[in-house]
């Protein structure tokens, strides 16, 4: 059992002050019965709740699919620059939503948040082997004797890069699909030969491509099919 008023601001952009608020004014009912008190206790299962018209739909957790636009950093906070999670509907500022992983200030595309720690952690595990796919341009022209390099796996002055997919499109651009996801990995793969990236896009993580419908700097939660193709 949970608490009326920490259940509803957990749901909704709603403060614990504005459902204190709300109670007095009559607008909240569980099981049909209008209640007064913040401290009623509620099974979030089996208890219908409704304020206004609005019923309380409970989820645990949430899954949200992001476009994300250049200049914005993969956090939670930061002093500088605008940060991923300010892109999040309102409706859901009342939980910790965090970005699961990271893509550059100016790398663009499919990003998952969530308030679900051990979800994330099992969609960045290498053991898991999600795969993350890039569309990205450079600025030299590419060769495909690069093509089984990446296979074998890219040496880097500090690590070696495990086995990745690189497929030429033409000479500036390409796809390049990684298993892991280290710091500037991309980039400094090809700076490696002395090219440059000029534009990243994340375009896929495991089966799950980049919703069409998501305009640059638009959010949504994941659906059900959705949430599963990535695991898949
Ligand atoms: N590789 C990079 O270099 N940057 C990203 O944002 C993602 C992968």
């Amino acid at each position: 059992m949970d608490r009326l008023d920490k259940v509803i601001s957990s749901q909704t952009e709603y403060s614990r002050g504005d459902v204190k608020k709300l109670l007095k004014l009559g607008v909240i009912t569980v099981n049909g019965e209008v209640v007064n008190k913040p401290n009623i206790y509620v099974d979030v299962n089996n208890d219908i709740i409704y304020v206004d018209d609005m019923k309380i739909d409970y989820k645990k957790y949430v899954y949200l699919v992001l476009n994300k636009p250049k200049g914005y950093i993969s956090a939670t906070t930061d002093g500088n620059y605008p940060v991923v999670v300010e892109l999040v509907p309102y409706e859901y500022q009342n939980r910790n939503i965090f970005p699961c992983g990271r893509l550059d200030k100016d790398t663009t595309g499919l990003m998952i948040l969530s308030d679900d720690g051990d979800f994330s952690h099992n969609l960045l595990s290498p053991k898991k082997h999600v795969s993350k796919k890039y569309l990205v341009e450079v600025d030299k022209d590419l060769d495909n004797s690069m093509i089984d390099d990446f296979r074998e796996g890219i040496k880097l002055k500090d690590f070696e890069c495990k086995s990745s997919l690189l497929e030429i499109i033409d000479n500036r651009h390409c796809y390049v699909t990684l298993t892991e996801g280290k710091y500037h990995q991309i980039k400094r793969m090809f700076k490696s030969y002395g090219i440059e990236v000029i534009n990243l896009k994340r375009i896929s993580m495991g089966r799950l491509e980049l919703p069409k419908d998501l305009e640059e700097g638009e959010c949504r939660e994941l659906t059900k099919k959705e949430y599963d193709s990535l695991f898949k």
